[in-house]
């Protein structure tokens, strides 16, 4: 164990370093607080990689009501429209609070935001910066504003494997680093760790992000909520980049087409097109593989020579891939993108576990329902911060006592688990790909390998699609294709997934510990 820790216990920990556990660490400020990174701060993070921007009401034409109803009706009946009133109310503030902490937000000659469309919004309100390189200017400011804050301790290269929960409660996180195993003495934990996409074959997510923040949750006994909407994105760049480069809807917004190796446009008489919403387009886009086609994005015409100037970082992308844009098809494929599940939280960001909370896509607000409207997850990342930093300040330090842990979970590694789970919870369900998913998945979530916690969210998500016999939103289900009026949100424990498959047994927590 890592003697020099014991200085920092009773800190409240942040498991994770993208926006949104930086954040919620400067918002804690001058909380003393520690973050917990596998990476470098903004490393391996899905933050690093956004293009598009924050959705934010600041047109003179918008209002955060109209946000609101943009939002709601992109989450396909399952929002909760209170979580969805609150954000929406919060983002334009949130903005000038990221100005604040230094973000060059891209600006109109009159030193207001340039706001961009995207598909569903009923107005222009994305605020973006360096083009389309958000993620990345965002995570810059926020990076150098931690490294100057003398409150926050930083621990790179520090893998949280287990919370440690005692009588229903947090007492500390277990953690691996290069100079070994570190037990961190707390009452308060957020998990910040990000998306899902690791999960699959094929995502537009960093390989670290796959969900290992739900996987502990869940052992430490927390309700997931909303598991089975998960997006995908219709166009990540085809071939073998990991993680698969995003070609952003906007270039579809300036005139780009989809079509096959015949040329044929097989989504032109789609209601939208190739902008009609996300989820169609990537079930076209799907249909279309499987049906032994290869699929381009074809952008010759439009934008056509304004194509690097408009998209650097996309142009970049498809030049390391060997392909100019301007002048190429450029060989598409969909992604696995974003959760709109995760760890369920209140207006506070808590847990169903006492002194654990969640922020960012983690966490499972409610905001976006069965699907994510574009843009909306930055922002709510960001106003969410405040409200889970708020919660935690308040909550008081617990012992100070290191406890003392005998033995460590191996490095998980999703990599076996990637064909099951991309077969059956991918963009087309139904119920004999997710009964073999199920199935294949099941001995590693009880083998106690490296696969054990990929495998085991991999299972919960699996049993909540298996659960939901409808389509909406994101989860589309081909022998259930219509939606069940009566639908709800979902949520799901560890014990109550695997109740689903009678007395078998997988620790919630195996790991012997002495307090
Ligand atoms: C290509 C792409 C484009 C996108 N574009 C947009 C956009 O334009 N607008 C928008 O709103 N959203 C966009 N999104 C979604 C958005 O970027 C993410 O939802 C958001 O950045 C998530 O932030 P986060 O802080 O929750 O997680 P992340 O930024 O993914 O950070 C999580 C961090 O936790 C670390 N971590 C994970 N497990 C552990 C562990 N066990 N111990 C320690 N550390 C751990 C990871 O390494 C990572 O650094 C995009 C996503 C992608 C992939």
């Amino acid at each position: 164990m890592i003697e020099e820790l014991r200085a920092l216990a009773g800190r409240p920990v942040i498991i994770g370093a993208g926006i949104a556990g930086l954040m919620t660490a400067l918002r804690l400020a001058p909380e003393p607080v520690v973050i917990l990174s596998k990476a470098t701060l903004g490393g391996d993070s899905s933050s690093a990689w956004a293009q598009g921007g924050l959705a934010a009401s600041l047109g003179e034409d918008d209002d955060p009501a109209l946000h609101r109803a943009d939002t709601l009706a992109a989450g396909d009946g399952l929002c909760d429209g209170e979580m969805a009133a609150r954000i929406t109310r919060a983002a334009p503030v949130a903005i000038e609070d990221l100005s604040r902490l230094g973000v060059r937000f891209d600006r109109r000659a009159d030193g207001a935001p340039a706001l961009g469309l995207e598909a569903a919004h009923s107005r222009r309100r994305i605020v973006h910066a360096a083009g389309d390189a958000t993620g990345r200017e965002i995570l810059r400011a926020l990076v150098e504003a931690v490294r100057r804050t003398p409150s926050i301790a930083v621990l790179e290269g520090f893998e949280a494997r287990r919370l440690l929960v005692e009588d229903g409660a947090v007492v500390g996180v277990l953690a691996a680093s290069a100079r070994g195993a570190a037990s961190l003495a707390t009452t308060r934990v957020v998990i910040a760790t990000g998306g899902i996409g690791g999960l699959f074959e094929h995502s537009t997510n960093p390989d670290a992000c796959f969900g290992q923040g739900l996987a502990l949750a869940a052992r430490a006994g927390a309700v997931l909520a909303d598991l089975e909407f998960i997006q995908f994105h219709p166009t990540a760049l085809a071939g073998s980049l990991r993680p698969a480069p995003l070609i952003s809807e906007a270039v579809r917004g300036e005139g780009a087409v989809l079509v096959d190796e015949t040329g044929d446009r097989f989504l032109a008489d789609e209601p939208g097109a190739e902008l009609a919403p996300r989820d169609v387009v990537a079930r076209g886009v799907w249909r279309r593989l499987a049906d032994g086609h290869a699929v381009f994005l074809d952008a010759r015409r439009q934008p056509g020579a304004r194509f690097a100037q408009r998209f650097p970082a996309i142009t970049a992308a498809c030049r390391s891939a060997g392909l100019d844009p301007a002048t190429q098809l450029i060989p598409i494929r969909p992604a696995a993108h974003y959760h709109m599940g995760g760890v369920a939280v209140d207006a506070a960001g808590r847990s169903s576990v006492s002194g654990l909370w969640a922020c960012g896509e983690a966490a499972c607000t409610g905001l976006h329902g069965a699907n994510r409207l574009a843009s909306n997850s930055l922002i709510e990342a960001i106003v969410c911060a405040g409200w889970v930093a708020a919660s935690v300040a308040g909550a008081g330090t617990g012992r100070r006592t290191p406890p003392r842990v005998t033995s460590l979970p191996p490095a998980p590694d999703p990599s076996p688990v990637r064909s099951a789970v991309s077969r059956g919870i991918g963009i087309l369900r139904d119920e004999t790909g997710l009964a073999s998913t199920i199935s294949a998945l099941l001995p590693l979530a009880c083998g106690g390998g490296p696969a054990s916690d990929p495998a085991l969210l991999g299972l919960m998500i699996a049993v909540a699609a298996r659960r939901r016999r409808e389509s909406r939103g994101a989860h589309w289900r081909t022998d259930f294709p219509s939606h069940d009026v009566a639908a709800k949100r979902s949520t799901l424990s560890l014990d109550e997934a695997l109740a689903t498959f009678g007395s078998l047994a997988v620790s919630r927590q195996p790991i012997a510990r002495r307090a």
